[in-house]
């Protein structure tokens, strides 16, 4: 599904990824841990195509196209979904018309025809109470006045409405309390746990994936994946540290 080969990326002229290469299959869930700094985020908004990052060197290729060659919404269209660190505040946009119109942009590209208002609320209210979420909030503008723990939850929303066929999601975990957790993980587990389907999870911390099991840990260490093991890795890394592990 998912072909990194020695991508290297910098932003400002500064290297950030060196030489990452990772393959991710349908069907699996990759965890990606590392230190702060390591250059986690920025390997989630190159494969995004958020502008500011310059690939210098490397390719990717998503369900065999060249994904650097894509825009960002054809990134989208094609089924890539990025979910952030930190989701943005749209003031003045409500969430149900930013997500309809963020999936009926996704369906034109592929030339499905669009959902009508009434389609697309049905469509929302289930996945809202999917994540037992109000579905009051989906009139409110876009995460703003969120906590931190709705704006994760609101993420999983969204992807439940668009989705997609790979999800790469930037510390979903951070700022959730245990229960927000659980329901976070399950979301991820009932919308994205598919054979057709493919997961890259990036956590600083094991407890998401007490809920969300990864196929595949990884280690990202200063632009570059230095360690990769089962589940188990991620036990290794909670007890001694990265500094150890990496080493
Ligand atoms: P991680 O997510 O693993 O904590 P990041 O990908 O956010 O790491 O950052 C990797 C490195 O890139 C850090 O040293 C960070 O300071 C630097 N960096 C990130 N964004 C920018 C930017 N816009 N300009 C300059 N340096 C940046
Ligand atoms: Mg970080
Ligand atoms: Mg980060």
């Amino acid at each position: 599904m998912l072909k990194i080969e020695n991508l290297h990326a910098e932003i400002d002229g500064k290297p950030i990824l060196k030489g990452l290469t990772l393959t991710v299959n349908a069907g699996e869930v990759h965890a990606i841990m590392g230190p702060n700094g390591a250059g986690k985020s920025t390997l989630g908004y190159v494969l995004g195509g958020r502008p500011g990052y310059e690939v210098t060197e490397g390719s990717v290729t998503f369900a065999g196209e060249d994904l650097l060659e894509m825009e960002a919404d054809a990134r989208a269209a094609a089924g890539l979904f990025l979910g952030f660190q930190y989701p943005v505040e749209i003031p003045g946009v409500s969430n149900v018309q930013f997500l309809r119109e963020a999936l009926n942009a996704q369906r034109k590209a592929r030339d499905e025809k669009p959902l009508s208002g009434g389609e697309f609320l049905k469509l929302a209210r289930a996945q809202a109470d999917a994540l037992s979420m109000d579905a009051e909030m989906l009139k409110r503008p876009v995460n703003v006045g969120f906590s931190g723990g709705e704006k994760k939850r609101n993420e999983m929303v969204q992807m439940g409405i668009l989705d997609p066929t790979l999800a790469i999601l930037d510390e979903t975990d951070s700022g959730l309390d245990i229960d927000a957790l659980r329901i976070v993980g399950d979301g991820i587990n009932r919308i994205m746990r598919a054979p057709d389907k493919a997961v890259i999870l990036i956590t600083h911390y094991q407890r998401l994936l007490d809920y969300v099991k990864p196929d595949v840990v990884h280690v990202l260490a200063d632009g570059r994946i230095v360690r990769t093991g089962g589940a188990e890795l991620a036990l290794e890394l909670e007890r001694e540290g990265y500094a150890q592990v990496a080493a």
